[in-house]
């Protein structure tokens, strides 16, 4: 029987968040959910749990050192899991400078504040059981060729804004357990799937342009590989590292599930095709649909399947190698491929109105990260 914690969640609106935040409270946790609310936090996403007794929230950004500061040392947390960040590689090259700001900046200020609250602990069993868990990626790596796997001891490498800002805070929480003693975790995880994403994310993408009867732009050629993990799965991985990792340690987590851009988009089509019949393209006789790049060709849904030119740096193969965690911790993934997108699919078919609501805003699916293109175009 895990005992039960008060976890101060930073980013717990956003999309991976949102599902820590209601599987803490769903084990009898008690959470203080911290977040600016950027254009990625969406406090709907927590309307199930909003009401439980052991949820709070506090708006709060943590790039401010003192509001970061007070958030801590009113909650009193036993844990701190920290996944606030900007998160998208694309908005990153238009515009790093926030990136930095949150993802650098920010992660010092909420280390620095733990570190403070932690040294002025003077319960023995809190301040020997209080663990500060930095959430990362395995975009840190950087590119893997057709081979290999990334392990915890892979040098990093990271090439986007995004990855070498979160490259950036796993060195920052690294040193302040190796400097000050905190009791840092890290996580470096493979890209997440599943319900409360953002739709700019490649595979709201395609389910939502599908629905939308819109053309579905898959970069380059569609070959770039990447390992997909169901969200849920990456939360209970979180919850084993925070309960039961060795402090100072860092664990590489994953799906075992790689996939690329162009079978993952055509797998989604297949469900869309058997989930969403009354969407299939070619039921329809309509207006034909505008395309900047070039038609693939295909069945179903998958004939909107359109190539547009590549992201600027982008990886070609992440993978990773989870079996530090598996062997540690005994975590594996509940969810394969087949079952996670299908539940991630039928998620979206079902929960329109939460969708709906994001793009009646200022974004609407339009594509972004093509700033570095036209720079390059202008030279
Ligand atoms: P997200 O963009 O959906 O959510 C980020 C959340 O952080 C939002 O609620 C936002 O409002 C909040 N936030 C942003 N800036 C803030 C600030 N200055 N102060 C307070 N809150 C702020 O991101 P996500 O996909 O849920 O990712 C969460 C974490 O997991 C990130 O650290 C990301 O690097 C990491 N990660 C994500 C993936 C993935 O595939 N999505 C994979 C591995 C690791």
């Amino acid at each position: 029987m895990n005992p039960k914690l008060r976890i101060l969640v930073t980013g717990g609106a956003g999309f991976i968040g949102s599902n820590l935040v209601r599987m803490l409270i769903s084990q009898g946790h008690t959470v203080l959910n911290v977040d600016c609310l950027t254009y990625a936090g969406n406090l709907n996403s927590l309307a199930e749990i909003s009401n439980d007794d052991n949820y709070h929230f506090s708006q709060v950004d943590i790039t401010d050192e003192d509001a970061v500061a007070s958030a801590i040392n009113d909650f009193q947390p036993t844990t701190i899991m920290h996944l606030a960040a900007e998160s998208h590689v694309d908005r990153s090259i238009d515009g790093p400078r926030q990136f930095i700001e949150t993802n650098v900046i920010g992660t010092m200020n909420c280390l620095d504040a733990s570190l403070k609250y932690w040294q002025r602990l003077t319960d023995v069993g809190l301040k020997e059981n209080f663990r500060f868990l930095h959430v990362s990626t395995d975009e840190v790596y950087g590119s893997l060729g057709s081979e290999g796997l990334f392990t915890e001891t892979t040098p990093y490498a990271p090439h986007s804004p995004y990855s070498a800002s979160k490259a950036s805070s796993d060195h920052l929480a690294r040193a302040w357990h190796d400097t000050y003693g905190l009791p840092v975790l890290v996580t470096n995880c493979s890209n997440n799937y599943g319900p409360y994403q953002f739709p700019e994310k490649l595979i709201p993408v395609v389910i939502l342009k599908c629905l939308n009867g819109q053309p579905i732009p898959v970069y380059g050629k569609g070959e770039n590989i990447r390992d997909w993990l169901y969200v849920e799965d990456h939360c209970q991985a979180l919850i084993d590292v925070a309960l039961r990792g060795q402090v100072g340690e860092t664990y590489n987590i994953g799906g075992n599930n790689e996939q690329t851009n162009l079978e993952l988009v055509t797998t989604l089509c297949q469900l869309l095709d058997e989930l969403s019949p009354e969407t299939n393209p070619q039921n329809d006789s309509g207006s034909p649909r505008t395309a900047s790049g070039r038609a693939v060709g295909g069945e179903g849904h998958a004939s909107l399947i359109t190539f547009v030119t590549d992201r600027p740096g982008h990886d070609l193969r992440y993978a990773i190698d989870a079996s530090k965690i598996a062997r540690e911790l005994n975590w594996k993934p509940q969810e394969n491929f087949q079952s996670g997108f299908r539940k991630t699919v039928q998620w979206y078919l079902e929960n329109e109105s939460w969708w709906q609501n994001i793009l009646s805003g200022e974004y609407q699916l339009e594509r972004q990260g093509l700033s570095s293109d036209s720079a390059a175009s202008a030279r």
